[in-house]
């Protein structure tokens, strides 16, 4: 007992010692901030006239106000040496409608990162059921489906139902009200990135339907084929397209904005 008491002694006096014979350390000082420290006045965001109702935003470019096809052309491979043919399909009361086996679709322009308005109508019933009951499609770059279908009482794959990423994610929610009413996507794109030895940020989606968020920065696989599993395969910008999937759906106040 002695013994720890003696060691514990020293023990404490060679520390007291040590102590003494450090050097006085400067406390590092918490940086003095002012709310001004953290604040920014360049660059100053352009102003844009939001949208009222229907009327897009004053920066969006309007690829369908209801009058003509003008923005599109054919999804159609040209033939060697030719040019791309005009839209294939018809406008009937300002209503963009897809003209069954004609063909898909494509703005002329091209798109990267964006903010895309659409509205859909599906045909009625009939007696067409599943993915046959007013599918079509909109493709972001050409290669990214989310799913246009009637969604009033027509069971189907979940990752096939209208507001999904075929074949990658069902809706969070079924946000379609009836046949025969217009249904509103409002979608947030972000695009794939690659360099030159492939993938290096993956497509990212936010989809709002009818005001509802379906879909929420949904990180894609790669692209959305029917059959087998999605890859990806580099681009850059690339046209916005619709689908033509034999049912006559309609499309309404189409517009974008490039971010
Ligand atoms: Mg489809």
């Amino acid at each position: 007992m002695k013994k720890l008491v003696a060691v514990l002694v020293i023990s404490a006096c060679t520390a007291s010692v040590f102590a003494q014979q450090q050097p006085v350390q400067q406390q590092p000082q918490p940086p003095r901030w002012s709310p001004a420290s953290t604040e920014w006045y360049t660059p100053v965001p352009p102003k844009v006239q939001p949208g009222v109702g229907a009327k897009p935003p004053s920066d969006a470019i309007v690829l369908f106000d209801g009058t003509d096809m003008s923005k599109w052309e054919s999804s159609k491979t040209p033939e060697r040496g030719s040019r791309r043919e005009a839209a294939p399909w018809k406008i009937v009361n300002g209503e963009m409608r897809i003209v069954p086996g004609s063909g898909g679709i494509q703005t002329k322009e091209y798109f990267g990162d964006c903010q895309l308005h659409i509205e859909f109508k599906s045909p009625p019933a009939e007696n067409y059921n599943g993915q046959n009951r007013g599918n079509s499609g909109v493709f972001l770059q050409n290669t990214y489906e989310v799913q246009v279908l009637d969604g009033d009482n027509n069971p189907t794959y979940v990752n096939g139902m209208v507001g999904s990423i075929y074949k990658q994610s069902a809706p969070l929610v079924n946000a379609y009200t009836k046949n025969g009413e217009w249904q509103v996507y409002d979608i947030y794109w972000k695009a794939p990135k690659f360099d030159s030895n492939g993938l290096v940020e993956p497509a990212m989606i936010t989809v709002v339907m009818n005001g509802i968020v379906i879909q929420n920065n949904f990180i894609l696989k790669g692209d959305t084929p029917y059959t087998g599993l999605p890859t990806y395969t580099p681009h850059g910008r690339l046209p916005l397209s619709l689908q033509d999937h034999g049912t006559e759906v309609a499309f309404r106040n189409i517009w974008i904005r490039n971010l």
